[in-house]
Order: structure tokens, then C-alpha cells, then sequence
């Protein structure tokens, strides 16, 4: 599994990071988790080819997480290669009439054979040939009416990563498996809480390298550092997400390694 975070802005897109986008790329199937704009720009930019985008996983429906699918569609509308197909997954039903509407709006075919629609629920939400993907739920929406939103769990290989999506700002909602079971490769938002908060609850996960996305403006540029100061304790190595950095996690030797 080889896993490209393409956006890792908070809510604004700065100068140099774009809102949340990670592909994951196993063989020469892609996945990917959230499409914050502008994430067909920056799958072109990393030369990848969107017939292979098998699935899309949307944590939240907060534009820069989501804003992005519309010209996403249209790519994979307009140059469609044999076999092709990609399955949306949306956390709100309600989101897909309004999604056509504009993709209509846009004069373009919809609904198509090429893209399957479907709404996130908790538990197993995809499984293939390669991957099983299932849905954690966070209440990072609780106070937009308390609708769906969750983190996904990407095994694969024997391998295991997971990506919290947007958390509460206490920290309440960090998902409750992290703190019980490994994780190979654990996505975390830095934004919507403060790190010191955070650091009790960190320390103590079994997870085996953690990288901070989403990342909020005080911990931009010479932040950076004050954040890596902050986080200095954790007793597993941690990294900060900039767009385009490539994670690698090798299949697993021995079935898994959990
Ligand atoms: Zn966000
Ligand atoms: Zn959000």
C-alpha cells in the first residue's frame, strides 16, 4: 500500500497546502479518501491515471473535504478506458440529488454506467479483490444537525491504516479503536483540537507511525517545528503531512502482523 497525501490543508487552502485528499495507490488500483478541491489537479500533477480510481471514500460532508468531486466526475467522465468503473461513497444520502443536479447542471451525463453511488454507514463499507474498507463514526457533524461522519479503516496485505477524518475539538471522538487495537499507519487531523489535549490520549494508542494532516495555520512554516516540540514525547515515530509526501507500507511477510 502506498499512500499520497495530495491535500493537507485544514479548511482554507493556503499557498502551499490544498484541501484533504489522500490517494492510495495498491498495484495499480487507486483509492481514494476525501475529495477536497483541487484533487484532479493534483492526481494530474502526480501523473496518475483516473481510470483506476476504483472507489472514493468521503469522511464528511464539509466542502474541503468534498468540493473537488464534482471535477473529479468530469474526469472520469470524459476519458473513460475499458473496464473502468468507480464506486462514491458519500456519509449523507441527501448529498447525491444535489450532486446530479450540478453535474447536470455542468452538461454532463449523469447518472453514468462508469460510477456506482452509495451512502457510508458504520462497519464494512467496500470490500474487493484488494482491500476491505470500513467506516468509524466521529461526531465531528454533531453540531450540523448530527448527521453521519466517520474516519475509514484500509486493510490490505496484511496491513492496516486508518484515516480519523475531522474530530471534535476535545478530542472526545478519536476513535476508540485506535486507543485498543495497532494500526500500521494511523492519518490523524491536526486542527479542530489542541495537541496537548491530544498528547495524553496519543501516547498511549499502539499505533505504529502516525502522520498529522489537516493541518492548521499556527502549525505552518516555522510552526512546524513548535508542533514537532510538542509532539516530541510520543514513544512512535510521527510525521507532518505536506502535500504530495508518499507513505509507503510494504505487504506484511507473515498474513498480519497485528
Ligand atoms: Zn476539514
Ligand atoms: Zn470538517
Amino acid at each position: 500500500m502506498r499512500i499520497t497525501t495530495l491535500g493537507t490543508s485544514h479548511g482554507d487552502p493556503t499557498y502551499c497546502r490544498f484541501n484533504s485528499s489522500n490517494l492510495i495507490e495498491i498495484g495499480e488500483v487507486h483509492y481514494l479518501i476525501d475529495a477536497g478541491a483541487p484533487v484532479d489537479a493534483l492526481l494530474v500533477r502526480a501523473d496518475k491515471d483516473f481510470a483506476r480510481i476504483k472507489a472514493v471514500f468521503v469522511t464528511h460532508m464539509h466542502g474541503d473535504h468534498v468540493a473537488g468531486i464534482t471535477t473529479l466526475i468530469k474526469m472520469l467522465l470524459k476519458y473513460p478506458k475499458e473496464g473502468q468503473h468507480t464506486d462514491i461513497f458519500f456519509p449523507e444520502a441527501k448529498a447525491y440529488p444535489a450532486l446530479g443536479a450540478w453535474l447536470k447542471a455542468m452538461h454532463l451525463k449523469w447518472p453514468s454506467p462508469l460510477i456506482s453511488t452509495n451512502v457510508s454507514k458504520p462497519g464494512q463499507v467496500y470490500a474487493d479483490d484488494r482491500v476491505t474498507v470500513s467506516a468509524v463514526p466521529t461526531r465531528h457533524m454533531e453540531n450540523a444537525g448530527n448527521v453521519f461522519s466517520c474516519g475509514y479503516i484500509i486493510e490490505t496485505e496484511g496491513k492496516r491504516a486508518i484515516f480519523t477524518g475531522d474530530l471534535k475539538g476535545d478530542f472526545s471522538d478519536f476513535p476508540e479503536i485506535i486507543r485498543e487495537e495497532p494500526f500500521d499507519l494511523c492519518f490523524c487531523e491536526m486542527t479542530h483540537f489542541q495537541p496537548e489535549a491530544a498528547l495524553p490520549i496519543l501516547m498511549d494508542c499502539p499505533i505504529h507511525r502516525l502522520v498529522f494532516t489537516h493541518i492548521h495555520n499556527p502549525w505552518h512554516g516555522d510552526g512546524e517545528r513548535t508542533l514537532r516540540e510538542i509532539l516530541s514525547p510520543l514513544p512512535y515515530p510521527f510525521d507532518i503531512a505536506h502535500d504530495g509526501d508518499v507513505f509507503e507500507l510494504p505487504p506484511s511477510t507473515k498474513g498480519t502482523d497485528a
